[in-house]
């Protein structure tokens, strides 16, 4: 849509609605006239009609001259003197105006597995090679068919002069499960054990992410997938702090201690309420939650438990 501003091009939007519901209802009542009003023989014109108008708005009137009603292209031109529109008026081409989109795409940035990504174009190049002998059309990612899962996607090559269509690659690295079903890519899972580690909640790593000018995974698919890793996470916790306290025991009896398992600690609460938030309800200190951490005092570790 033309335009010098953001204002213009929504006036020129709303006057080429009205232009476009002027031109439907014309094309309408001029096939009427011609065909006596027989509705049939009107509906089957007009379904021509329909791919006509398109094409004229994109200056393109080879259509208009068969099957429009009011366009003729040349001094009967639809646009000439009209109430709304300039008669230079012109949309671009749909081709043109996906062409501006996959630009935009172009320069935005993906995560890719090295080693997938270089199968992937290895494969590609041979097979269009093959396919299309003497093609030497550029090879690019189709953006219009990526699929998108969190951090990773899955993306299909095209050539740009030919028809290759390449099937679609996996370009991240799965983790190895036996249930059915696609399973989750690695890095999704890895970014959720960060995560759990850091003070950056979903908003703020999407920030950071949409930032690097990357698609970011959604706040409910990180959610989804935090539900599934989280709890792996305070397993992994539980076995760990375990193998601690064998490793504590083991120290003492080589130290000769005479009771190994018992360790002296030290400890502390931590609550989640802020202890000022209790004046003059409770002396004590308000908590609706406590987190009461231990950690040995045997070794100069002191690790918890
Ligand atoms: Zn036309
Ligand atoms: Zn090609």
């Amino acid at each position: 849509m033309p335009g010098r501003t953001k204002k213009d091009r929504e006036k020129l939007l709303n006057n080429f609605a009205l232009d476009l519901a002027e031109r439907c209802q014309s094309e309408f009542t001029q096939a009427m006239e011609i065909y006596g009003g027989d509705f049939v023989k009107v509906k089957n014109k007009i379904s021509f009609t329909v791919d006509a108008i398109p094409a004229c708005y994109t200056g393109n009137h080879e259509l208009c001259r068969r099957h429009s009603f009011v366009c003729k292209g040349g001094k009967k031109f639809w646009l000439y003197n009209r109430a709304f529109l300039p008669n230079s008026f012109k949309i671009r081409k749909l081709d043109e105006n996906l062409n501006a989109i996959r630009k935009s795409e172009d320069s935005s940035n993906r995560t890719v597995n090295v080693r997938l990504n270089a199968i992937m174009w290895n494969s590609v190049f041979r097979e269009h090679q093959r396919l299309h002998p003497n093609c030497n059309g550029f090879l690019q990612w189709n953006m219009e068919r990526e699929e998108k899962f969190g951090f990773v996607n899955r993306e299909e090559a095209m050539c740009d002069k030919c028809t290759y269509r390449s099937r679609k690659f996996k370009l991240y690295e799965e983790v190895q499960t036996k249930k059915p079903g696609r399973k989750a890519a690695k890095i999704n899972v890895s970014a959720q054990a960060a995560l759990s580690q850091t003070p950056l909640g979903y908003t703020g790593l999407r920030k950071i992410v949409l930032g690097c000018n990357m698609p970011a995974p959604s706040t409910s698919g990180l959610q989804k997938r935090a539900n599934k890793v989280l709890p792996e996470i305070v397993n992994i916790d539980k076995k760990d702090m375990k193998a601690r306290r064998k490793q504590l025991i083991a120290i003492n009896t080589l130290r000769g201690r005479k009771d190994p398992g018992s360790v002296s600690l030290q400890a502390d609460g931590a609550y989640n309420n802020a202890i000022y938030s209790g004046i003059g309800k409770t002396p004590f200190q308000p908590a609706t939650q406590v987190v009461y951490s231990v950690a040995e005092a045997e070794t100069e570790d002191k690790k918890a438990l």
